[in-house]
């Protein structure tokens, strides 16, 4: 062995190339295939109706993913719940796709009683959890969808004041399913000191109740740029926001995307006029990998073991888990019976519908069979009486009226032609 490699602390070698192998090109190759592939991102919008939600993203990816909004005619009711929306597009830049998510939760917010407002939402993210651990049990993985959600942008109404209950009580709710970022909304409607203090209230409001929201991890060994560059990104949470799809011209000649006041003009490509570029710059350019990691790392991590427990399934929470083929068998044998006990119930389910059903059906024909028996047997009574009393007048010597004579004589001949 070569004496002069030093060992790490882990025991591996450090090797010196005699010469060119290639595999310095492995990045390449991995961002050739992604970028063949495309890239998929799901980002969830939350916040009540007029905060500006389809505005930001419309702004955050220049394109008009939203349509305008119609508002409801007078007429109309409005939904009695939270309802979720979804909408995708397949957006370019530069010969690389994104596939973009954006899950839309109107109504949230938005009613007189919005104790559960956060519900259906927990649910449509679960629901998301669950589509991706079933892909997961699956014996062909090569196609895997992943509709997880990766970032919720929570819009906190401009008040000034401090968070409100119903946004510390859906934080608190999705905190460890999601991503959470939160926005203030139309922060052009606050003065600049006011939103300095109103930053604060909600970050302390954040802390008390301790709620988690992301914040782009910092790793060793990572250049110092990049180090300040993170700085800067959560140094800005929570990030006040102002959405324009509308160019205007500013003073000094330029032609901008922003809002036009008498007192002036709020850029929304200005860091200097509110913190929209750095919300686009931590979603898209340089932590849209790490949202997605954290999304599967930790948070659908967390949410598969619960799950799994909740089964039945002890799982070990270490790397253990991961490479060991036969707690990760014993796992998916698990909830592959899991999956075949729930067949057998539906089975027997259906089949006990089935046997009900034939039960009613062949009661209704039996119940035919007496109903057609009754009316036969009333019929033939009847033509006995009738016959009786015939009878009865013939010999009593009574004439009959028409109808009786030929029955009469078809009865004589019925007679004669028995003797
Ligand atoms: P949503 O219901 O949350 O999707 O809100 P919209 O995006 O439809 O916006 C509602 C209204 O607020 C529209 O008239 C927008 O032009 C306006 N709006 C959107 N973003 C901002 C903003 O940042 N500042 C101000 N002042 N108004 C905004």
């Amino acid at each position: 062995m070569n004496g002069s490699n030093p060992q790490t602390a882990a025991g591996l070698a450090r090797k010196k190339l005699m010469g060119y192998v290639g595999f310095a090109n492995l990045p390449n190759q991995v961002h050739r295939k992604s970028v063949r592939k495309g890239f998929n991102f799901t980002a969830m919008v939350v916040g009540e109706s007029g905060l500006g939600k389809s505005t930001l993203i419309n702004t955050l990816f220049n394109t008009t993913l939203y349509p305008r909004k119609e508002p409801l005619p007078p007429h109309q009711e409005r939904p009695k719940t939270v309802a979720i929306e979804s909408i995708s597009a397949d957006i370019e830049e530069n010969g690389v796709r994104l596939r973009l998510n954006v899950v839309d939760t109107p109504g949230f917010g938005d009613f007189v009683n919005n104790d559960e407002s956060w519900k259906p939402i927990v649910d449509n993210i679960e629901a998301r959890f669950d589509a991706y651990l079933e892909q997961e049990n699956r014996v062909n993985r090569s196609k895997m969808q992943d509709n997880r959600v990766h970032a919720c942008i929570y819009f906190i109404q401009p008040t000034g004041h401090a968070l409100r209950p119903i946004d510390i009580e859906f934080m608190r709710r999705l905190h460890q399913k999601v991503n959470l970022i939160p926005v203030i909304a139309k922060s052009d409607t606050l003065t600049d000191e006011e939103i300095l203090q109103f930053k604060q209230r909600v970050l302390s409001d954040i802390a008390y109740h301790q709620i988690e929201i992301f914040r782009a991890p910092v790793y060793e060994n990572e250049d110092e740029e990049t180090i300040a560059e993170n700085e800067e990104i959560v140094n800005k949470i929570p990030f006040a926001v102002v959405g324009s799809n509308t160019e205007i011209d500013t003073p000094d000649g330029r032609r901008v995307r922003g809002r036009s006041y008498p007192w002036g003009v709020i850029e929304v490509d200005n860091e200097e006029h509110c913190d929209f570029v750095k919300l686009r710059q931590m979603l898209i350019r340089t932590h849209m990998e790490e949202l997605k990691e954290h999304t599967n790392d930790v948070l659908y991590e967390k949410y598969r073991s619960e799950k799994l427990l909740a089964m039945g399934v002890a799982q070990d929470h270490s790397v253990f888990k991961e490479v060991n083929p036969a707690a990760k068998m014993a796992e998916e044998r698990a909830l592959h019976e899991a999956k075949l006990r729930k067949m057998e119930n539906e089975m027997k389910l259906v089949f006990q519908q089935k046997v009900a059903e034939k039960e009613a059906k062949l009661k209704q024909s039996e119940e035919e069979l007496y109903a057609r028996h009754r009316e036969m047997r009333d019929a033939l009574e009847k033509q006995r009486l009738e016959l009786e009393d015939k009878r009865r007048r013939l010999e009593s010597g009574r004439p009959l009226t028409p109808e009786k004579v030929s029955s009469q004589a078809t009865k004589k001949k019925g007679f004669s032609l028995r003797n």
